[in-house]
């Protein structure tokens, strides 16, 4: 009797693969469990079992699996079949999803390098004969990839023994390593569980009668604890009550105190840990609660549109609670940069450690660890919080999906396939568990605030800000005037430079926000217009101050800054526009007396490197915070009374249908950020074009009539959420053949779809690491078959396949672009 096995390869292939299995194996396996397969002339890897069956594959003679390499499915039925959604949805390979799904760390192959963890406490003496021998090569090669692994132990079935060896925490995968952060530990005194009770306490004294500096401590100790009960720090305490080390130190010996750290940033002490049940909701609140369990009783997705500072946050931990108090797992989704260390925080403080965080910044292993709390739905993932990676964790019991700042466009996913938007891939996943699901923006979507108004979805709206607080005033600020007046101190205006004296004054901090990285963007010169390209793509280089180099953020080209220019030789090189950098060096010129901080790209790579200058903000040591849309989410100051933007149009100029939406999102976001707490903060906005209607909405958070005016919009241009967009990306080296290509891939779409097609077009970056891009953009009128346009495309897509000439052109899809 033969048996076989389906797999999911985590490659490009559009099938899944099947292998035959013994008869022992296949009564062992389980969908969801991994196996090693070879695949190719040489390759190893980790497949995802499928499905066991008896009919043999007709092309191919099935190769035996070589091994199976869990006892247990790591997967759960419900994420295959999101999987499987998600790879018909987004148009791409069941593959492809494996590969963006599952962690590295689990999915070893044979070109893995493998790494010896920095891990010091391995034990030689616990290492099998082969873990000793591997360990031995690594220390002497410090890395090696799995090929030679299998060479050095002479085995060809070493990923169970590596897949063991990255679970003990002996060797790591090799991945980009982030720095380390050292956080500062601080020494706390307690008494020891033994003298807990009078009992055992009059005792002690008692036997410390002749100690009388040892018995002053410990009275000065339950002097100090009764007051409030919180834990005592031990410099403070040896200096408030003058008692010297040794005396602290005998009694440490005697275990009759005990020292403990805790990190200074992630201070959680059980004794005043919050209670979820414990938050009053406010009137608004309230009813917005009861709105959105309304629409939870009828199985609809709620769109919570709360204003910043309205207590969102506040409503999720109620609802997670309910959730997670009735037995559910709980994914809280957020755009990357919105996943602060201060949130983590404040959801530890009512859910201590059943709150996981997610997050591709996070390595292998703790990546690792967290996919197997999910997946034995352990007490320590009941909460998971995460960026938009964390839809594939294989939850077993979820209950509810919360979607904060819905509105995100971070949430889609360009490259690599599966391109899919984290916001309805959510939507679809809490619908497979029959989950809650709630998105929460106080910009939304054009896209969920039209399914709110439609009554596709419930709608819950909180108007006001949390405590009686106003929403901070915003004022549009002139420069074109201010410009010609000769008014400007480099970017800032007289006003903005007014407000910020006042707001240093009055004690209070500063948010600066330029939507652009680097120092000046674009070096220019000045007689002949040329600017630097990058060799590799078709863009302008950027400059670079700090290292006086011009890159290119695309493919990472880079070069010293030129003296003169390439083009006509002039030495009148120039830079234009203007980014965080410079307003930084604006701000230390203007105000040599304040502190000055940048968060962006460039000054947030390090994992922590964002926590930490979030920290000295929030601590004070820095006046003013100038940064990139970075600082325009989700944070809560509580003491910031002014935010400048130093240029909006900028932001309202870019070439795209979505740029409106956006901006009025930034700006609104951005704003949100000052004057959290009870004095009105005030927001300055520096344009050239005070009257666009954009930011007199902006200025009025007139979110009704942006709404109505951009739908409006939308609708006559046939864009989403009126339409539904398409975009077919062909590429290729030779510039020629995509051209011909992605004409008849073009003319083909139009004889099979009745619908309007755009291009083919070269995109404004049109070449990317010597590869030449075409796009097509297919729009769809609402109410089309999604699912018989795609199959079209598909049909399109092979015919295109089996004509020679254009088999070196790659075809990719995005579906839902934007
Ligand atoms: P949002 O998520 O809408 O921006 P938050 O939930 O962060 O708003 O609330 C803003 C501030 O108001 C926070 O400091 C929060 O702790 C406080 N707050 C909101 N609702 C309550 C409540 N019901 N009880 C106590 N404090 C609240
Ligand atoms: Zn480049």
């Amino acid at each position: 009797m033969s048996y076989f096995l389906d797999v999911v390869l985590p490659i490009r292939i559009e099938r899944t693969f099947t292998y035959s299995l013994t008869e022992h194996q296949a009564a062992h396996l389980e969908q969801g469990m991994r196996v090693a397969v070879s695949f190719g002339k040489s390759k190893i890897y980790t497949a995802i079992a499928f499905r066991v069956h008896r009919e043999p594959p007709r092309a191919y003679e099935a190769k035996p699996i070589l091994e199976i390499l869990d006892e247990r499915p790591i997967l759960s039925s419900e994420q295959l079949a999101f999987w499987q959604w998600m790879a018909t949805y987004y148009m791409c390979t069941l593959g492809e999803v494996l590969r963006a799904a599952i962690p590295n760390g689990l999915l070893l192959e044979t070109e893995t390098t493998v790494h010896l963890s920095e891990n010091d406490s391995i034990d030689d003496g616990a290492l099998t004969d082969d873990e000793f021998l591997i360990v031995e090569a690594l220390q002497l090669q410090g890395q090696m990839v799995v090929k030679d692994i299998m060479v050095l132990t002479g085995k060809k079935r070493v990923l169970p023994l590596l897949n063991q060896m990255v679970t003990k925490g002996i060797v790591r995968l090799k991945e980009n390593i982030y720095e380390k952060y050292r956080p500062k530990l601080v020494k706390y005194l307690r008494l020891h569980r033994a003298y807990q009770s009078e009992e055992a306490l009059e005792t002690l004294l008692d036997d410390l009668k002749r100690a009388p500096k040892q018995t002053m401590a410990i009275l000065a100790y339950f002097d100090r604890w009764s007051k409030d009960k919180k834990p005592i720090r031990l410099k403070a305490f040896e200096q408030q009550n003058a008692i010297s080390k040794a005396v602290i130190k005998s009694l440490l010996d005697k275990s009759v105190f005990e020292q403990y750290s805790i990190q200074t940033d992630r201070v959680i002490f059980e004794e005043n840990k919050s209670n979820a049940d414990d938050i009053v909701l406010n009137p608004y609140q309230k009813e917005a609660l009861g709105k959105i369990e309304n629409s939870f009783g009828q199985d609809k997705v709620c769109l919570l549109y709360g204003v910043t500072a309205s207590g969102k946050t506040e409503l999720y931990i109620k609802l997670i609670n309910q959730a997670i108090k009735s037995g559910k797992q709980v994914l809280y989704l957020l755009p990357e940069i919105a996943l602060t260390a201060q949130l983590i925080q404040r959801l530890k403080t009512f859910f201590g450690n059943q709150v996981a965080v997610y997050h591709s910044r996070y390595s292998q292993n703790e990546r690792v660890e967290v996919w197997q709390n999910v997946l034995h739905a352990n007490d320590a993932a009941k909460v998971v919080l995460g960026a938009r990676s964390a839809l594939f964790l294989p939850f077993v019991s979820l209950g509810l999906v919360i979607v904060d700042e819905e509105h995100e466009q971070s949430f889609k996913q360009f490259d690599p396939a599966p391109r899919y938007h984290a916001r309805d891939a959510a939507i679809y996943l809490a619908h497979i568990f029959g989950a809650n699901c709630l998105l929460g923006s106080a910009t939304p979507s054009l896209e969920s605030f039209s399914n709110a108004k439609k009554g596709k979805y419930g709608l819950a709206t909180i108007s006001r800000r949390y405590g009686n607080v106003s929403l901070p005033e915003i004022e549009l600020v002139d420069i074109k005037e201010a410009r010609r007046k000769k008014r400007m101190k480099g970017h800032f205006s007289e006003r903005l430079l007014d407000e910020m004296n006042n707001t240093v004054e009055l004690g209070k901090q500063i948010i600066l926000f330029q939507n652009r990285r680097g120092f000046a963007p674009i070096l220019e010169c000045t007689t002949c217009g040329h600017s630097a390209q990058c060799p590799n793509c078709d863009v302008s280089l950027t400059f670079h101050q700090n290292r006086n180099q011009l890159r290119c953020h695309y493919c990472g080209y880079h070069m010293h800054k030129p003296k003169t220019c390439e083009a006509c030789g002039n030495t009148t090189l120039d830079t234009k526009g203007f980014g965080t950098e410079q307003v930084q060096e604006e701000v230390v010129e203007l105000f040599p007396k304040l502190k000055v901080g940048r968060m962006d790209h460039d000054t947030t790579r390090g994992k922590y490197a964002y926590e930490k200058l979030i920290t000295s903000f929030e601590n004070r040591e820095i006046d003013v915070l100038v940064g990139t849309q970075m600082v325009t989410k989700g944070l809560d100051f509580d003491n910031v009374g002014l935010v400048g933007i130093m240029n909006a149009d900028t932001l309202l100029n870019f070439p795209d249908y979505r740029s409106h939406e956006r901006s009025f999102q930034m700006l609104v976001q951005v704003a949100g950020r000052s004057g959290r707490s009870k004095e009105r903060g005030m927001v300055l906005i520096q344009t050239y074009n005070p009257y666009h209607q954009i930011l007199q909405q902006v200025s009025t958070y007139d979110y009704e009539a942006f709404f109505k005016e951009q739908s409006y919009e939308r609708r006559q241009f046939k864009y989403p959420p009126f339409s539904k967009l398409i975009r077919v990306t062909l590429r290729d080296r030779d510039f020629n053949k995509l051209n011909e290509g992605a004409g008849w891939f073009a003319q083909s779409l139009r004889n099979v779809l009745k619908v309007q097609i755009l291009g083919p077009e070269s995109p404004v970056v049109s070449r990317i690491r010597n590869e030449y891009i075409k796009h097509l953009l297919i729009k769809m009128p609402f109410g089309n078959a999604i699912s018989a346009t795609k199959k079209s495309i598909k049909r399109v897509e092979n015919s295109f396949d089996a004509i020679s000439k254009f088999r070196s052109v790659r075809v990719t899809y995005d579906i839902d672009h934007i």
